[in-house]
């Protein structure tokens, strides 16, 4: 088989990009190792459509979310694929962090988020009674969506542009030729078989890494290589249905490595918290949530919701956040590197694609067009 770019990795990330490469004229053939698309990060997420306030001015993340933002709910309106923009409260919980949420106004304004504010007084109070706070923001364009919905729409849109969707198909290495790359992997028979692609993306999440060392990059150098962070979730009991009915997010941590035990509110009305954040020791997709984490998310959440007993919370999914190992630490930007400069013309690198990277799927794949066509 011959194809002008082979995409390795059918998370959202992988899907959108097959979608925009097969929509801009090329054949793509899509290689996912599971046997249907989203069966890693990109559904074990928190399915919020982020607005783009967190993210320092003009990283990557903090351009692709804002645009992201609004392509999203384009798409999902164009192809009745079920959100709600419910929008956002961000809590201060003591005056001390109410220089924090001005900086987060600060950043948002300078990044261009739509419609971030204060809120008004009585606005929490009327809007989230259950909630207390010394201060908040309000973002109205902050939402959430149905996340598989969105990877079947990008699948279908691929497919009907002559995509072929490779379910079960592990990419085993590749092998530069003269105008592209001898591309390997295993069949769901476990057959190993070839195709020649003129282009490769990389889009493998949590082996992202290790597919662009198996090109021969210095994966240290380049600061590629990624460790595993998981993040736990507890669901709230049906004594809360209906109880909430926006996003409600605390103050983040120190240096952003994650976004606070914060409430997201799903389609069906039910009310998670978290994700917490946690580096695994081994880089194992271990997706186990303790339930002895109950009482620290408990403990975070009740800063906000003052009502909230032990006894409504029960241990529910875990996600795993492909976090590259940067100096410093903190939540490094995502890297989407065309490497023709260090010998791989037409190879296409997407590491480090953690949260917001479900907001920014269609901009990164315009981005990657962009870098290819
Ligand atoms: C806990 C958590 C909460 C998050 N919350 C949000 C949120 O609310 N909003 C938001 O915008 N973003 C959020 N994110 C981020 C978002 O989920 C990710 O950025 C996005 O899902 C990444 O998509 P991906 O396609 O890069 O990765 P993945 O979905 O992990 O897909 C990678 C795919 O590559 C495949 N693959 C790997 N190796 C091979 C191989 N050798 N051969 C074939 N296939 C291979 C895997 O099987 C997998 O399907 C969150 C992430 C986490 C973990």
């Amino acid at each position: 088989m011959q194809v002008d770019a082979a995409v390795i990795g059918g998370g959202v990330i992988g899907l959108a990009v097959a979608m925009r490469l097969a929509r801009g004229g090329m054949d793509v053939a899509l290689l996912e190792r599971h046997d249907s698309f989203g069966r890693e990060a990109s559904s074990r997420n928190s399915e919020v459509v982020h607005a783009g306030m967190y993210y320092p001015t003009g990283s990557i993340k903090a351009r692709l979310c804002v645009a992201g933002n609004l392509a999203l709910y384009a798409w999902c309106d164009a192809h009745g694929v079920r959100y709600r923009r419910i929008g956002k409260f961000i809590v201060a919980t003591s005056p001390d962090e109410s220089p924090a949420l001005e900086a987060i106004l600060a950043r948002g304004v300078a990044n261009g988020v739509q419609g971030l504010r204060w809120a008004a007084a009585g606005e929490l109070a009327r809007e989230e009674p259950e909630v207390r706070a010394a201060a908040a923001l309000w973002s109205p364009f902050t939402g959430i969506i149905d996340s598989h919905g969105f990877m079947q729409s990008l699948a279908d849109e691929a497919a009907a542009h002559g995509a072929l969707l490779g379910w079960g198909h592990a990419y085993a290495g590749a092998e530069r030729t003269a105008d592209g790359y001898e591309v390997r992997y295993r069949s769901p028979e476990g057959l190993e078989e070839r195709m020649t692609a003129s282009r490769v993306v990389n889009a493998a999440g949590l082996a992202a890494d290790e597919v662009a060392a198996g090109m021969g990059l210095d994966i240290d150098a380049l600061q590629y290589r990624l460790c595993f962070v998981r993040g736990c979730y507890f669901r709230l009991s049906d004594r809360w249905t209906g109880r909430l009915a926006h996003l409600v997010y605390p103050v983040p941590h120190a240096g952003l490595s994650g976004l606070g035990v914060h409430v997201t509110v799903d389609l069906a009305g039910g009310a998670r918290l978290g994700p917490d954040v946690e580096v695994l020791a081994e880089k194992v997709q271990d997706y186990r949530v303790a339930s002895d984490r109950a009482e620290a998310f408990a403990r975070a959440a009740g800063t906000y919701l003052p009502n909230l007993r032990l006894e409504d919370i029960r241990p529910d999914q875990a996600g795993i956040r492909a976090r590259r190992v940067v100096p410093g630490g903190g939540a490094p930007d995502f890297i989407i590197a065309e490497e023709g400069g260090r010998g791989l013309p037409g190879w296409v690198n997407l590491v480090g694609i953690e949260s917001p990277g479900l907001t920014c799927a269609l901009p990164l794949a315009d981005t990657v067009y962009a870098l290819l066509a």
